[in-house]
Order: C-alpha cells, then structure tokens, then sequence
C-alpha cells in the first residue's frame, strides 16, 4: 500500500502574500464604505407622545438613496467580512506551512519511506515497492 505525501503546486510564501493583500483589501473596503456612508439618528413621531428613533444610513457616493443604500451598506459589511476572513485565514495556512512544514520534514524519516515518490514500504524492503529506487 503507498501513502503518497500531500504536495502543493503553490508556495506558502505566495499564498501568505496573496493573505495580506486581501486583508489589506478587506481594510480598503471598509475604509471606503465608512467614508463614503453617514449614519444618522431619525426621531419619527406619530403622535405626540409616541415617537420611535432609528437610525438611517446616507450613502455620500453613487446617489444611492433610503433603501438602496442600506442594501449598499449590508452588501458592503458583508464583502469586507468575507474578503478579511479568506485573508485571515489564508495568512494563517501560509504561516503554518512556512515555519511548521519545513520541521516537519526535517524529522528523520521512518525506515520504509521512499525519498522519491513518498511511498510507504516494509521497514525491512531494500527497494520502494513504487518505483523501485533504493531506500536507505
Ligand atoms: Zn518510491
């Protein structure tokens, strides 16, 4: 039976870039919405004694108006919450493969390991059952 070891086609060190530009988007996004939206405290009376206060977000950009600019703004928190935790989160994997995988591979591999295709041998073969290449 050959346990083949897990290899990635992209380098930690790209995914840990492509990371931090999306929380650097994410922050942008968020920059941008907070700038670009007032939120402001309406009191709407119905009668004299009963009044409610809620507040309504103004978009400054694109004239979106009432409710198009509360779907803007739900839209907007929504992005930068998805864009800033696929960052995080890509930042997190990248780091874990910069400073755990390379211990990990440092570890003196286990008697049967073939150092050419990963395959998992008897400890006692002489050549991988795989591909044939000589085990130590
Ligand atoms: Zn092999």
């Amino acid at each position: 039976m050959a346990v083949a070891l897990p290899r990635s086609s992209m380098k930690a060190r790209d995914t840990l870039f492509y990371g931090l530009i999306l929380v650097v988007l994410a922050a942008v996004l968020y920059t941008i919405h907070i700038a670009g939206t007032e939120v402001h405290s309406v009191t709407d009376c119905t009668s004299a004694y009963h009044c409610e206060t809620y507040s309504q977000i103004e978009c400054k950009f694109f004239g979106l108006k009432g409710g198009q600019c509360t779907m803007y703004s739900y839209l907007m928190y929504g992005a930068c919450g998805v864009v800033s935790f696929v960052g995080a989160v890509t930042v997190a994997v990248s780091l874990y493969r910069l400073i755990e995988a390379p211990r990990v591979s440092a570890l003196p591999s286990p008697p049967g390991l073939c150092p050419k295709c990963g395959a998992m041998n008897p400890p006692t073969s002489k050549f991988c059952n795989e591909c044939a290449t000589k085990l130590a």
